[in-house]
């Protein structure tokens, strides 16, 4: 028995700086540099080839620094790191090798033969709950849309448009920004929120939380991301350019996003007979984690050097029901 072909290991993460995934120049009303949306419901999300992009550098930057004084002459840092060009004399890009913890989990290119696409592959990141201003301090706003991402959500239905559904102590009307809305309970919540615990999701955010229908979840989000106003510097003087002056939006500080990990098994695919870096879907999954902390620390998108971008993980180790053990033996390895 060589396993099942694949495991999904679901994250949220929650943004400890402001976030910003660019689109690369679109100017939208009075913002010049935009953040990527889901074209169908406008709201921000963090595209799942970003994520692999980062992720990829970082767990190359974790394998260099583990490793010990070796005779390998290719370091995974930075050459199995990038997108796999070699510079102009030949050297660099990525190595390939099956023992290659960077390669085999991400994918390889091999200039002109084609290459692998890795056995990790990384769903787009959603908002899940989203901050904002009230009266009472900061409510994280959700929408069932966002809530039927959760395995054991799926079913959500849609609520009423122009009501906000929350289990606190008041019936009073509550503003989301500039927005007043009517207060309604909500029967289902402690299912919700006992979900959102089963995802780390900590517990001033889940005492914290209200639901909006799908199409005003779009609005508010929308309405209250970060838009900070800056000055190109340029590099010759080290001074403001005059007349640069520019706006960007960014998810602001708070919010949590969710993503998918699909980990497929080694055993089912082609990737070499020997010492190959990875047996099962949980050592695959395992190499991803490796690159949380720096994703922490140095974070994701645009404007890093501004203080933005960083992302801690809640779930890190992403325990699921039903994900099994590496347990392979050695003779359900190699090709299927
Ligand atoms: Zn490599």
């Amino acid at each position: 028995m060589s396993g099942r072909s694949f495991e999904v290991f679901p994250k949220a993460a929650i943004a400890v700086d402001p976030v910003h995934v660019g689109t690369g120049g679109a100017r939208l009303g009075r913002v010049d540099n935009t953040i990527v949306r889901d074209p169908v419901t406008r709201v921000p999300k963090i595209p799942g080839s970003s994520l692999a992009g980062v992720l990829r550098s970082y767990v190359a930057m974790q394998e260099e620094t583990g490793r010990d004084e070796s005779s390998r002459p290719k370091p995974y840092y930075p050459d199995c790191a990038g997108q796999g060009q070699p510079r102009q004399d030949g050297s660099g890009g990525h190595c390939g090798q099956p023992d290659c913890r960077v390669c085999t989990v991400f994918g390889f290119a091999r200039g002109g033969r084609g290459g692998f696409a890795g056995l990790a592959s990384f769903s787009d990141a959603h908002v899940l709950l989203f901050p904002v201003a009230t009266r009472e301090g900061p409510l994280w706003v959700t929408a069932p849309s966002a809530l039927r991402l959760l395995d054991g959500l799926r079913d959500q239905e849609d609520v009423a448009e122009n009501k906000l559904y929350r289990n606190g102590s008041s019936d009073q009307p509550l503003n989301l920004g500039w927005l007043l809305l009517p207060v309604q309970k909500y029967c289902k919540m402690s299912t919700i929120t006992d979900k959102l615990k089963n995802m780390h999701i900590p517990e001033y955010i889940r005492n914290r939380m209200g639901i909006v229908s799908d199409k005003l979840f779009s609005h508010v989000v929308n309405s209250n991301l970060e838009v900070r106003t800056s000055v190109a510097i340029d590099p010759a003087t080290g001074a403001a350019e005059e007349g640069l002056l520019f706006t960007y939006e960014a998810l602001p500080r708070g919010t949590v996003v969710l993503w998918e990990i699909t980990c497929r098994n080694p055993a089912h695919c082609r990737i070499g007979k020997n010492e190959v870096a990875v047996r099962c879907p949980a050592d695959v999954h395992q190499v991803v984690t490796g690159g949380f902390p720096y994703l922490e620390a140095l974070g994701i998108g645009g404007m890093g050097s501004r203080g933005m971008g960083r992302l801690r993980v809640l779930n890190p180790d992403g325990k699921v029901s039903g994900a099994s053990q590496c347990n392979v033996s050695k003779a359900s390895q190699g090709d299927p």
